[in-house]
């Protein structure tokens, strides 16, 4: 993408003065749920004006870009991301959480968003700072300001633990070392907890349903189902939805009847749970990049040597939601890999089993239902103008969401 012209900082300037009308001519469109040879997009100011077969759509007053080869489609939604966290393999969580400034945090967070949004992802649901407080509210402000680029972040500021459970952990018992979320438990703590984030401008609730605290340090449940179902109930109050970090079985299923909106990893998911997932709407974030990451920063060689475990049982458990009919959301833990490689989660779904234009749907309009923003997430007049346009067509080849040639924001012009 270095050779592709960043044109944000001349048209953030540009466009305060003038409302732009943009007439896109790509190959096709993908419209969030299906793909139209021959259509173009009318844009007027920050919203899709028309979207149609081009002998319907009028270029009257428009400057025409022309996209020949191209797929235009809705910028992407990241929907697991870490904007405030990088690779392991550069520096261990541990040690990003213990040893690194907030402020060298969040002026590796301004990078993130740039990458990420040039990426073609418009959007991203960011879940958790990691140690970081509130550092998503201002990271979220500066690019809503036009201060820095960046994609439309959705947050959940700290996220909520159970007290102990968490990390890091394998301190002296005499220090209270710093969390990478905040610990809360039990009736009134849980409730000013949740209440407290929301005041500071969480859009969502986080949990983490289950955590690597068990006897022999394997992941094991957390909250209990009634914490569960308080912190849902209090959410709810205000309009926000509640998304839990869950791998393990009972942890999933706690967070499946205690209201949870989405379940993010689900690893070791059963066929059962994933009935259950099923029967109560929840959504499964599967964050297939994420395991595949961590597996070769402990060693494993991806084309040399057999799959190690964890992957083989995340092809089978995924399978097994496929099979189930959950609602998979598209989000790979970003942060814990590159940012700006996003798109090595809608690779590895096609890898895993899904069909390329259901994970097309699930970066778009899927993960827009599930996370009810309903101002974007399909190529539709009067939603937001947060448009990719992407080389070749990905409905064929996964692979072409790493081709971005045209990145529109709100009708704002990032890369072209
Ligand atoms: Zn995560």
């Amino acid at each position: 993408m270095r050779h592709l012209l960043t044109i944000w900082a001349i048209l953030s300037v540009t466009f305060t003065t003038a409302q732009t009308t943009y007439l896109l001519r790509p190959d096709r469109v993908f419209d969030g749920e299906n793909s139209h040879d021959g259509w173009v997009v009318r844009v007027k100011g920050d919203k899709i004006e028309t979207a149609g077969p081009a002998s319907s759509v009028s270029a009257n007053g428009a400057e025409v870009i022309d996209l020949k080869g191209t797929t235009l489609m809705p910028g992407m939604i990241e929907g697991h991301s870490h904007l405030f966290l990088h690779p392991y393999n550069e520096t261990p969580w541990d040690d990003q959480v213990l040893k690194e400034a907030r402020s060298l945090r969040v002026a590796r967070a301004t990078v993130h968003a740039q990458k990420t949004l040039l990426a073609g992802f418009t959007t991203v649901r960011d879940l958790g700072t990691e140690g970081a407080d509130y550092d998503d509210v201002g990271l979220k402000q500066a690019i809503n300001q036009g201060i820095i680029p960046g994609p439309r972040m959705m947050i959940v500021t700290r996220a909520l633990i159970a007290t102990g459970s968490y990390a890091p952990k394998g301190f002296s018992a005499d220090i209270d070392v710093p969390q990478g979320a905040e610990e809360a438990d039990g009736h009134d703590a849980l409730i000013q907890a949740v209440r407290r984030q929301i005041g500071k401008g969480a859009d969502a609730i986080k949990i983490y349903a289950d955590y690597r605290w068990g006897l022999m340090a394997e992941a094991r449940p957390t909250y209990t189902v009634d914490e569960i179902k308080l912190i849902v109930e209090v959410a709810k109050s205000s309009g926000r939805s509640v998304v839990a970090h869950a791998s393990t079985a009972e942890g999933m299923r706690r967070a499946i009847v205690g209201g949870c909106e989405t379940v993010e990893h689900g690893d070791a998911g059963t066929p059962e749970i994933f009935r259950l997932m099923k029967e109560h709407g929840t959504a499964l974030c599967p964050t297939l990049a994420a395991g595949d990451a961590v597996s070769q920063y402990r060693g494993w060689k991806k084309g040399q040597d057999p799959e190690p475990a964890r992957i083989r049982e995340k092809r089978v458990t995924f399978k097994q939601a496929l099979d189930a009919g959950v609602t998979i959301c598209a989000g790979g833990d970003v942060g814990v890999f590159s940012h700006g490689d996003n798109a090595r989660e809608q690779e590895m779904m096609v890898d895993y089993g899904m069909k390329p234009l259901d994970v097309l749907r699930s970066t778009t309009s899927v993960n827009a239902d599930v996370f009810h923003l309903t101002d974007r997430g399909r190529v539709k007049a009067g939603l937001l103008a947060d448009l990719v346009a992407v080389e070749g067509d990905p409905v064929k080849t996964v692979a072409s969401l790493r081709r971005i040639k045209l990145v529109m924001k709100g009708g704002q012009l990032y890369k072209q």
